[in-house]
């Protein structure tokens, strides 16, 4: 319907505001246009181009970003339009753009494997822009340097592919030595215990509330780069380790969704999976499918799970969300904030290891 529609536009749009933020700009505002199809030349028409361009003018912006992906000619000509220092950019770049901010400013152990994600996923990014790019210039010189072009294509994708090929490699390492990192951990008989959920669903409260580690949390998006596992003593005096993944979030370029699968290899080799959702989130239900989506991806089906519906404190119906949720299987509503229904989790958290319990001699090599 046309109503929902704009919501999801709008809310796109706001998820996009809250990229830049993380992205350290400012927000000055945003807009949107309903097209049959793209203008080819410039994405959005002519008038809104020339509306774009006097709040330029008005606010003095330096980046103009776009929520959909934009072909390499479109962003030049929307360059040449808006005129001067502006840049233009898509989601996908603003998205590697952060990345590679954190990855560089983030202290941790994956920090390393990180930084070759995000360069691996920026140079496939580039790779089929390459081509593009020359023949344009080549079409600009009028043919004079026919052929000078292409030479250049080739020298640099040999370039781009013999870097990719260098942090393949590399990856490959790092992979490797994780892995056995992991193994000496599964000698230890402790359950591991995997929270997963999309981005600001509240992970890194939920893991501080349950273990006082200071893990970053910040009303931003992407605050977690990097899985973080503490260990967590129930009253009972039964234990887990709880592990901290990286945010999901939609329209993830597909890139980093294959850089992520190597993070998340450790989720396919935990106990249970504690899916943490923002339920006072208007697109909690979108949110939820993008996190499965990616979940269904990582082949972990056979892994327990339990969902949390966080942030109960802030939803305008308390209770028509508790009966809701009662009336689903395995699902528990907390507060990370307040630390209401955390009892409630760990006990439900303790029947699903019960359940789910592998002999602890499986865990001894
Ligand atoms: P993560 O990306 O899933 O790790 O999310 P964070 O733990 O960083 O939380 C994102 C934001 O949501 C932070 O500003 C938290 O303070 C806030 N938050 C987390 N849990 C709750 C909650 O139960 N209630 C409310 N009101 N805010 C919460």
């Amino acid at each position: 319907g046309e109503t929902s529609d704009s919501f999801a536009i709008e809310e796109s749009l706001k998820e996009l505001a809250q990229l830049a933020d993380t992205a350290g700009l400012m927000v000055v505002g945003s807009t949107y246009q309903k097209l049959a199809s793209p203008n080819p030349r410039t994405y959005i028409g002519s008038g809104k181009v020339a509306e774009i361009k006097s709040a330029i003018c008005a606010f003095e912006v330096e980046t103009v970003i776009f929520d959909d992906e934009l072909s390499p000619g479109q962003l030049r000509n929307l360059e040449k339009a808006f005129g001067g220092d502006v840049r233009v950019c898509d989601r996908t770049a603003l998205i590697l753009d952060i990345f590679n901010q954190r990855a560089a400013t983030h202290e941790a152990a994956l920090q390393a494997s990180l930084r070759l994600f995000v360069a691996l996923a920026q140079m496939e990014y580039q790779l089929p822009r390459l081509t593009k790019m020359w023949t344009h210039l080549e079409r600009q010189a009028g043919g004079k340097v026919k052929g000078m072009g292409e030479k250049q294509i080739e020298v640099d994708k040999r370039i781009l592919r013999t870097q990719i090929g260098v942090l393949k490699k590399e990856l490959e390492s790092v992979r490797k030595h994780r892995k056995q990192y992991r193994n000496r951990r599964f000698s230890v008989p402790v359950p591991v215990v995997s929270l997963v959920g999309y981005t600001n669903a509240g992970k890194s409260t939920l893991l501080n509330q349950l273990t006082g580690a200071n893990v970053l949390s910040e009303d931003r998006l992407f605050a977690t780069l990097d899985p973080t596992t503490r260990r967590v003593q129930m009253k009972n005096g039964s234990e887990f380790l709880l592990t901290d993944t990286v945010g999901f979030i939609q329209k993830l370029p597909t890139t980093l969704v294959a850089a992520f699968r190597a993070t998340l290899e450790e989720i396919s080799e935990s106990s249970l999976l504690v899916h943490v959702v923002d339920i006072s989130h208007p697109l909690a239900e979108q949110q939820i499918d993008a996190v499965e989506k990616v979940l269904a991806e990582l082949a972990v089906s056979e892994i327990p799970k339990l969902m949390v519906w966080n942030k109960v404190d802030k939803v305008t119906d308390p209770e028509k969300i508790k009966l809701e949720a009662e009336r689903r299987e395995d699902i528990v509503c907390i507060s990370a904030l307040t630390g209401e229904g955390l009892l409630e989790f760990c006990n439900a958290v303790q029947e699903k290891l019960k359940d789910s319990m592998v002999p602890v001699e499986a865990f001894v090599p």
